[in-house]
């Protein structure tokens, strides 16, 4: 029986790379040079197609891929329905964040009560970030660039992935909430893992034992 194991494009497949590696999976060729979407490995039963990054769960779910990469900021989104989620990978890691313009003062708005306007991505996490603090939020549905809006007056403040904080300050924008450390999953179609455990279980094994950086 073949696996396909589905990965995005950039840091989740450059970070995965050196863990296919260790399980003894080399991909063929670099993602970001050829123009296929369907890359086979060095394993003839073995190959990877490669997906937007919020594609990743659904491929997975509905069994086009028998694994994938996707991080938490993804399944948190999509879900996670009919996904098996052994694995914390510890890579592609960065924060998911609440920023505002440099001169907003978000404790004081957020004392007195006023209604915000956040734009993001991350609609069920933001949702859920603003209720549990008592906010009441408007919130604004963006694909990205989110650093604008605040910019343009599009919002009062975005939810947005934050690691090095440069693209931030590049906008005058100042993080003033961290809603939880992000990092990127192994995740599995649950059927999948039933029907060829053989094939997928020391594939599962092979990252675990990379991701933790035990010796094989
Ligand atoms: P697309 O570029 O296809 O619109 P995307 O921006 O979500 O989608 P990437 O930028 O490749 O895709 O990010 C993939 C994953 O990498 C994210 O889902 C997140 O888990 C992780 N990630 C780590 N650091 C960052 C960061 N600074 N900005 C965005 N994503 C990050
Ligand atoms: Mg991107």
């Amino acid at each position: 029986m073949t696996i396909r194991i589905a990965l995005s494009k950039g840091r989740i497949f450059e970070e995965t790379a050196p863990l296919l590696k260790a399980a003894g999976i080399v991909v063929a060729e670099d993602p970001e040079v050829s123009r296929k979407l369907i890359i086979p490995t060095n394993r003839g039963d073995v190959s990877v197609i490669i997906v937007r990054a919020s594609d990743v769960p659904t491929y997975v779910q509905y069994g086009a891929a028998d694994l994938g990469v996707a991080g938490k900021d993804v399944l948190l989104e999509h879900g996670g329905t009919g996904l098996y989620q052994p694995l914390d990978l510890d890579i592609a890691k960065c924060r998911m964040m609440v920023a505002v313009p440099e001169r907003f003062d978000y404790e004081s708005a957020v004392r007195r009560g006023a209604r915000l306007r956040v734009a993001t991505k991350y609609l069920n996490t933001a949702r859920e970030h603003f209720a549990a603090k008592g906010v009441h939020v408007d919130l604004i549905k963006l694909y990205g660039s989110m650093e604008l809006a605040p910019l343009v007056g599009l919002a009062d403040a975005i939810v947005d992935l934050v690691s090095s904080g440069n693209t931030l300050r590049a906008n005058q924008l100042k993080a003033v909430e961290e809603i939880m450390p992000i990092s990127a999953r192994l995740i599995v179609n649950q059927a999948a893992l039933k029907l060829k455990r053989g094939e997928i279980q020391p594939v599962i094994d092979a990252f675990r034992k990379a991701a933790l950086r035990e010796p094989a």
